[in-house]
């Protein structure tokens, strides 16, 4: 008998799902609390585990050719003038040849291109009430449905509701990282950088990036540390970042001024549960493990995790809880580990103090040496195997 799935959410991760357990002979209905799609424009990188996660769902073919490809990277000084360059050659031979970078929205469009014919999607929906009985979940939606499925996967990200509902509620599993993020597309390329290339302030405490990949295609990206991350959300993104940067040159203050409501910005907060499972109800991706872009793996993760579900399903048949307990068993070692780096990777965004942004100038500069440049490519394969 065809097995079901409700799946909370259609980023990355819930597409991701409802394509592979639709491949696993599922029934797919997927809710997305947004009325219509959206597509936010930061980048995202899939190399290692993510690039085979994407081969394996069949998403190459449609990302290559989104792929951004490796870009020139010009780290400044506050007032813009440049400090010096990380040549795109440089980026290649150290990433290597299995790495895609593409906008987060891009990714997003591969995936809803594959499962929009195959599965139900219901826009504007979100799921409120929750009960299960073992064999069965009967779902409540706000759109005053109630619906039975065998599984329901809240994939809705890192202020999941699902979770909320599901896990302890009243319990909070965020760990506030101290640092906020914002990032958005630019309606109007950087006139100040180089086609195909993108500036680079680190500072105590902060990171600007601006990138300049033509019309359409052009972001900014800005991180900084906050004792207070709860009174900078309040102030909303336009009036913090500009506090935030706007003493810097260069091309942050026409990225400032494009900075729009919808501009992604967050607190950067990462999710720690002990189990991502509640008998027939599972949490996937950012609402159960969101590692931070301090990991660069978030979207990685997302569609490995997926692609494990469907997996695990293939292989238990209806034995779900089997099949569940397989799935966590096999994903939390690189789920730890990336919130492990993402931790570390706080001072490489918003280092310290002055005299880690000289060291870590240092290590940027000595990439280009040939001797370096080999290490520093074995070091990236070793963290992505
Ligand atoms: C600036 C930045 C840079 C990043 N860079 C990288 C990178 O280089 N590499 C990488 O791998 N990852 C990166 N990530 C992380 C990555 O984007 C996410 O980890 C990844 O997209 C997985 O997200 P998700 O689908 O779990 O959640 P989300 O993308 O948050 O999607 C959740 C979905 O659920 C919906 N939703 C929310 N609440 C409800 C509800 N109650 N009911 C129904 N629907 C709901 C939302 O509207 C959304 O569509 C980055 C993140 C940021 C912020």
């Amino acid at each position: 008998m065809t097995q079901r799935v409700i799946v909370s959410g259609a980023g990355i991760a819930g597409l991701a799902t409802a394509l592979r357990l639709h491949r696993a002979g599922w029934d797919v209905l997927v809710v997305e609390r947004a009325p219509a799609r959206r597509s936010s424009g930061y980048m995202v990188n899939l190399i290692g585990p993510g690039y085979e996660a994407a081969e394996r769902l069949g998403l190459l073919p449609g990302l290559t050719e989104r792929d951004l490809g490796v870009f020139t990277s010009i780290l400044t000084k506050a007032d813009g003038r440049e400090k010096f360059k990380v040549p795109a050659a440089v980026v290649q031979a150290a990433v290597g040849k299995r790495a895609m970078t593409v906008f987060r929205g891009d990714l997003e469009s591969v995936l809803y291109e594959q499962v929009r014919d195959i599965v139900t999607i219901r826009f504007g929906t979100t799921v409120q009430a929750v009960g299960q009985n073992g064999d069965e979940v009967q779902v409540d939606l706000s759109d005053g449905s109630s619906e039975r499925a065998d599984l329901l996967v809240g994939a809705d990200g890192l202020h999941s509701g699902v979770r909320e509902l599901m896990f302890s509620p009243g319990t909070d599993f965020k760990v506030d990282l101290r640092h906020l993020v914002g990032a958005f597309p630019l309606s109007r390329v950087p006139r100040d950088i180089p086609d195909g290339a993108s500036t680079t302030f680190i500072g105590p405490g902060r990171t600007a990036a601006v990138i300049n990949l033509g019309p359409g295609r052009s972001s900014a990206f800005f991180t900084y540390r906050s004792d207070d991350p709860a009174a900078e959300l309040a102030k909303g993104s336009a009036k913090a970042l500009n506090a935030a940067f706007g003493d810097l040159g260069g091309a942050v203050p026409d990225a400032l001024r494009q900075v729009t409501a919808d501009a992604y910005f967050d607190s950067v907060s990462q999710v720690v549960m002990d189990t991502w499972r509640n008998g027939r109800v599972v949490l996937l991706g950012d609402a159960a493990w969101c590692v931070t872009l301090f990991a660069g793996y978030g979207a990685a993760l997302a569609l490995n995790g997926a692609d494990e579900l469907g997996a695990v399903l293939e292989e238990h048949g209806s034995n779900v809880s089997a099949a569940l307990t397989d799935w966590e068993t096999r994903l939390r070692p690189e789920v730890l580990k990336r919130q492990a780096l993402a931790r570390k990777g706080t001072a490489q965004f918003a280092p310290p103090s002055q005299a880690h942004v000289w060291a870590r100038d240092l290590v940027m500069r000595a990439i280009q040496l040939p001797g370096i440049r080999t290490l520093i490519q074995r070091s990236i394969q070793r963290a992505n195997q």
